[in-house]
């Protein structure tokens, strides 16, 4: 099974203005990805129309880092699906800061992913356990509940479950300098292709992402390692050029 590769850049909470955002757009605009690799950024919300206009005609797709459940309303700092139209091709959802600071369970997620895939956007979904979790040899029992509970809604919408990445982001490689080892991401994307399997979805047919703490040093192994067909970078995307050399480890 041959299945696309791709990485996205988690820009979070950076870098510090639009103005810097549109220039970051534009460096990591400069070096074409290798074929067959597919490329995106994901800036924060007030800077994503401003780079998807500077990145037009590129091949860097621009991503959101969230989105809400519902389309319209009283809910305040929160972006729709719906509103990316022409802007975004994708979005995050349940990335583990968004889990842990604005109180995202997996119930609210599985409404994001849903108004995302029937706005017609790619949904990167974050799994992953603690520390905690991973020193109790928790990590399939945790990471099997939440694309039961995450990825439910694309039962009932097959037809557009292509639409759906899933990246596996253990909490505690998350910005620690600590990537988990290739083996355990590898094992972790055969769990996730299992559990995608047990909804009835095509586990095989979906692309699993790495992430936490991916460096141009770590990505030639993330790459080699099986099963993992690209990644979710954080804070290496930040540099357009360190960027640059992941992106060519997955080519
Ligand atoms: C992330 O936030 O998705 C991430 C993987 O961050 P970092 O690469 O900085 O660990």
């Amino acid at each position: 099974m041959t299945r696309a590769r791709l990485v996205v850049g988690n820009w979070k909470m950076n870098p510090p203005s639009v103005d810097a955002a549109v220039a970051l757009a534009r460096a990591v605009a400069e070096t074409p990805p290798p074929a067959h690799v597919a490329v995106g950024v994901a800036p924060p919300s007030v800077a994503l129309v401003a780079v998807s206009a500077a990145l037009r005609g590129s091949p860097v797709a621009v991503y959101a880092q969230d989105v809400h459940w519902e389309d319209r309303g009283a809910h305040t700092g929160a972006i729709a699906a719906s509103m990316l139209a022409g802007h975004a091709t994708g979005t995050i959802v349940g990335h583990s800061e968004v889990r842990r600071e604005q109180g995202d369970d997996d119930a609210r997620v599985a409404r994001k992913l849903a108004r995302a895939v029937a706005g017609g956007l790619r949904v990167v979904l974050c799994v992953g356990e603690s520390e905690a979790e991973f020193l109790a040899g928790e990590t399939e029992r945790l990471i099997v509940r939440q694309i039961a509970v995450d990825a439910a809604p694309l039962q009932a919408a097959r037809e557009r479950s292509g639409a759906l990445v899933v990246a596996y982001e253990p909490i505690w490689a998350i910005g620690t300098g600590r990537p988990a080892t290739p083996t355990h991401a590898s094992n972790a994307a055969r769990v996730i292709r299992r559990a995608l399997d047990g909804l009835g979805l095509d586990g095989a047919a979906t692309a699993v992402l790495y992430g936490g703490s991916v460096t141009a040093a770590s990505a030639p192994e993330f790459a080699a390692a099986d099963g993992i067909d690209g990644a979710l970078v954080g804070g290496a995307s930040l540099a357009a050029a360190e960027f640059a050399s992941i992106v060519r480890a997955f080519g």
